[in-house]
């Protein structure tokens, strides 16, 4: 069965696309956290980070290089963002297609809510 995010590739499913190309597509995110919220996601779907295969590496590469290109179109890069992959049950992965959240556009704060003692 196709993912979510699947459906969003295919154009099945409306979504605020900012890029896309033969290999990723990036989207806004639908609930954002930050005034930029945005998901960078693989066309080919990797259920995990799990799931990377040794000759997705140019992929994963590249999800890298889309996120930093748009942090700077949208004007986050000098002052800083976030990138992260959520990873099953305990990383609070909500879709298994893999992503990039890119966020920013106001100060994040520490990385997680709180300290482990
Ligand atoms: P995860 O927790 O899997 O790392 O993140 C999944 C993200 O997908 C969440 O931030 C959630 O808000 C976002 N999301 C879930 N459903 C949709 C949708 O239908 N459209 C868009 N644009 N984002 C979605």
């Amino acid at each position: 069965m196709d993912t979510l995010f699947q459906r969003i590739i295919a154009g099945e499913l409306p979504a605020d696309i900012v890029y896309r190309d033969k290999l990723v597509t990036a989207f806004r995110d639908i609930r954002p956290r930050a005034p930029t919220h945005i998901l960078i996601v693989p066309n080919k779907r990797i259920a995990t980070a799990n799931d990377i295969g040794d000759d997705d590496e140019a992929l994963i590469g590249h999800l890298f290089t889309v996120a930093r290109d748009l942090a700077k179109r949208e004007g986050i890069a000098e002052e800083g963002y976030r990138l992260i992959i959520n990873c099953n049950t305990h990383g609070g992965q909500e879709v298994y297609h893999l992503h990039v959240h890119l966020l920013g556009g106001r100060p994040l704060g520490p990385m997680l809510a709180s300290p482990i003692s």
